[in-house]
């Protein structure tokens, strides 16, 4: 067991962002889970708990900083200082042409998955700040969308993860020197349920063909690769995107 350090995941109620807060938790870290309906956390917080792991779910919208703020105090206030931040909480918008894409979605996918991945990291930074420790360190969630740009089902989410690469980029190197590292995981198609979200629940069955694995991701695939990025074990690994995507 690690020391129980906290760690924060946003989107941490369900899908991939459960997975990496039952996976760190398994590591002895301390989660404290954010996402606009806490409420619905129960199931990954018994998870959590059956495994003697210690996790917390409260409300956070990631594009308020207002909210951003009190939940990173409310978080320390209940485990300590912080540890990582796992930059989860993501959004696609629907499936569709861009053409016909509504703007009131571009604004809010930029907002959530780019926005809200920015406001996270800089209130992470200021609480990194506040306290001298050991390494700290930030993951943030891409996708392999900002590889393939997602043509005909979600550029705008593709152009979205791909600034979070070059922010994760820019970043890693701009704190490095304060032994803070920021690297990035871009997962291919996962089976989690952003695919109904988006209006299209078979998607995954869709697209599991031209995986060259022939299969898409479960979540816990993913929580491996996010996992050995906040460990010690990843040391010398900053500004990384790892993508783990079953060879797309
Ligand atoms: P899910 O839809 O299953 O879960 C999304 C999570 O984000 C939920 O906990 C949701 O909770 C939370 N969330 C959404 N909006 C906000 C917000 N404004 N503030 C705080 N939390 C929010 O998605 P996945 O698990 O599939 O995706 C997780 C991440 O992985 C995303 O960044 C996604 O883009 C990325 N990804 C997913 C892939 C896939 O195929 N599944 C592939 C590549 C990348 P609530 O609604 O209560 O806020």
């Amino acid at each position: 067991m690690l020391s129980s350090r906290l760690v924060i995941v946003t989107g941490g109620s369900r899908g991939i962002g459960a997975a990496i807060a039952r996976r760190l938790a398994q590591d002895g870290y301390r989660i404290a889970i954010g996402c606009r309906h806490a409420g619905e956390a129960g199931e990954v917080l018994a998870a959590i708990g059956e495994e003697a792991g210690e996790a917390i779910a409260l409300p956070l919208d990631v594009t308020r900083e207002e909210e951003v703020d009190r939940f990173f105090a409310a978080a320390e206030e209940r485990f300590g200082p912080l540890h990582a931040l796992v930059n989860n909480a993501g959004i696609t918008g629907p499936l569709g042409r861009f053409r016909d894409l509504d703007p009131t979605w571009m604004r809010r996918v930029v907002a959530v998955n780019l926005i809200g991945t920015m406001l996270c990291a800089q209130a992470a930074l200021r609480h990194f700040a506040s306290v001298e420790a050991e390494e700290r360190s930030i993951v943030n969630i891409s996708s392999v969308a900002s590889q393939t740009g997602s043509p005909g089902e979600y550029v705008h989410y593709a152009a979205s993860k791909a600034a979070v690469e070059a922010f994760t980029a820019g970043l890693a190197r701009e704190v490095a020197a304060q032994r803070i590292r920021v690297n990035a995981v871009a997962p291919g198609t996962v089976n989690t349920g952003i695919h109904a979200l988006a209006g299209d629940p078979g998607r995954p069955a869709r697209v599991a063909p031209r995986v060259p694995m022939g299969r898409v991701g479960e979540p816990e695939e993913i929580a491996e690769a996010v996992a050995w990025l906040i460990s010690g074990a990843a040391s010398y690994a900053t500004g990384a995107v790892l993508r783990v995507t079953g060879g797309l």
